[in-house]
């Protein structure tokens, strides 16, 4: 019988007083952690809320997110975390999917909540920092290893968003992942502004850092300038984010003198592609390695991880993590040689268990305990990965494949290009049109047409992007991700 509250029950006997979570406002140590856990258990069993029962948790990321996490995993029930910018009608489609029996959320972040669950949904909690404290302590519910411990909700390749049911062991197993591919101890200080209900912030940095003993501090909201002001005051020895929050930091006037980062050993950047010339500013700036993993929420955000073995290569993505198997296979499904390019496949010990009431989905994504990633990549003869672009973001002009993420990478060489996101747009004869929504670092620094002479020197004609468009800002995911299907592919203009 097994826990997601084992790791913090470990250090609170080992080493009660050490910071397990610290915020903005508040802190809160190994055992006040471990005992305000127990505490907010007793809300769930007072509300009549049973084991095995979907709780969503609508919170930022606050200490008291993971007392609710945690709470929620010792009255043995299953947390839904959910995003904290969700519309009622988002909510309202979680709660009615993951047949939800109660929904916690934070103070300020509570209306679309009770908005959703006023007609027929179920009780709202308000969350609040503290409020715990006066409750009894509630006994623990042991789970067995299979047991879904998480649903996480993602839009995967098709259709609307599908929960990815994760187990206990699932989150217990990928968390030690992380712990061994950052080295991390009890003596380390992690910093992120990641959210916590987005899987690479909550499993490969909330759980890996309770499942080390370090101590989390949460920047939120992240600014480049919060972010810069932690690591220096709190002495981070670790920082984990997102390729644009690596960029906000770099562009960050507050950093440029490139002092007071001594202590930082690693950054840990996930969730898309890495610009090359983004992690070169970004290490010599703060003086660390910045090493790139590859996950997705049906892997419990494992995959691979550059830098294991001391090993890395620029661009890579890196080799798989512990006990998982990275495979490129064909559209019929048969292995590819290195070198070819084709479906990536992950099998391991945090692959899901499935897609919550969904058997067709997750019949069409697990294929012999292999997850089908729906990402494009490349293993090398060394057996390092490159992911090449997402299956359904490959543009394919006059029958050539055109990945994206490569004509982006040479984009961001640019001196004036600040981010950058290519799509494929409509277009008669070609079939698709290679487009660039650019973001300038200041206004009119270059034109469309020069842009698209520019890569006209350095990439194959059919790569070209001959639409250019010039935006103040891109659509962003809550994790910090480029949305690329939102940008209108219908506002392009014919370079001059
Ligand atoms: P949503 O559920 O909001 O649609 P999503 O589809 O991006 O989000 P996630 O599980 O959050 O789902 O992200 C997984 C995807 O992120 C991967 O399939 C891959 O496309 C991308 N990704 C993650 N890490 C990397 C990386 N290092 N390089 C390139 N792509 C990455």
């Amino acid at each position: 019988m097994v826990s997601l509250l084992d790791p913090v029950r470990l250090h609170a006997d080992a080493a009660p007083r050490s910071v397990a979570i610290r915020g903005a406002r508040e802190h809160i140590s190994y055992e006040g952690l471990l005992e305000s856990s127990l505490r907010f258990a007793s809300i769930l069993n007072a509300q009549g809320v049973a084991p095995g029962e979907r709780v969503v948790l609508i919170a930022p990321s606050v200490p008291a997110y993971v007392v609710a996490y945690l709470g929620i995993q010792a009255a043995g029930c299953v947390v839904v975390p959910m995003n904290t910018m969700s519309t009622s009608e988002e909510v309202s489609y979680v709660l009615r999917d993951a047949q939800a029996s109660l929904v916690i959320a934070w103070h300020e972040a509570s209306a679309p909540a009770r908005k959703a669950a006023a007609a027929d949904g179920p009780p709202v909690v308000t969350l609040v920092h503290g409020m715990w404290e006066a409750l009894p302590l509630a006994a623990p519910v042991d789970r067995d290893p299979d047991d879904t411990a998480a649903i996480l909700y993602t839009s995967g390749t098709t259709g609307r968003p599908k929960g990815a049911e994760l187990t206990v062991a699932n989150i217990l197993s990928a968390a030690q992942i992380s712990v061994e591919c950052s080295n991390g101890t009890p003596d380390d200080r992690i910093g992120t502004g990641l959210p916590l209900f987005h899987i690479f912030g909550q499993i490969s940095v909330m759980m890996a850092s309770l499942t080390t003993g370090s101590s989390l501090h949460l920047v939120a909201p992240f600014t480049p300038e919060a972010m810069i002001d932690a690591i220096r005051t709190h002495r981070l020895t670790i920082v984990a984010g997102v390729p644009t929050m690596w960029n906000a930091m770099l562009r960050s006037s507050k950093g440029e003198d490139g002092s007071g980062f001594g202590h930082i050993r690693l950054a840990v950047s996930g969730g898309a592609p890495l610009p090359a010339p983004v992690a070169q500013a970004f290490e010599s700036r703060f003086g660390c390695e910045l090493l790139e993993g590859y996950g997705l929420t049906e892997t419990t955000s494992q995959g691979t991880f550059n830098g294991q073995g001391g090993i890395r290569k620029t661009g890579s993505a890196g080799r798989p993590v512990p006990r998982t198997a990275v495979e490129v296979r064909s559209e019929t499904g048969s292995p590819l040689d290195p070198g070819e390019v084709g479906e990536v496949y992950i099998s391991g010990p945090s692959v899901m268990k499935g897609y919550w009431r969904r058997p067709e989905a997750t019949a069409q994504a697990l294929v012999d305990g292999w997850l089908r990633t729906g990402d494009l990549g490349m293993v090398d003869q060394d057996g390092d990965l490159f992911i090449v672009d997402r299956l359904k973001d490959l543009i394919i002009r006059g029958g050539y494949n055109v990945y994206p993420g490569e004509v982006e990478e040479i984009l961001y060489e640019h001196p004036h290009i600040v981010e950058a996101a290519v799509v494929g747009v409509p277009d008669e004869h070609y079939g698709q049109e290679v487009a660039a929504v650019i973001v300038l670092d200041r206004p009119a620094a270059v034109t469309g047409p020069e842009i698209t002479a520019w890569a006209r020197e350095r990439m194959s004609a059919y790569k070209i992007p001959r639409l250019v468009r010039f935006v103040e800002a891109l659509p962003k995911g809550p994790s910090g991700k480029i949305l690329k299907r939102t940008i209108d592919t219908n506002r392009f203009r014919q370079p001059a």
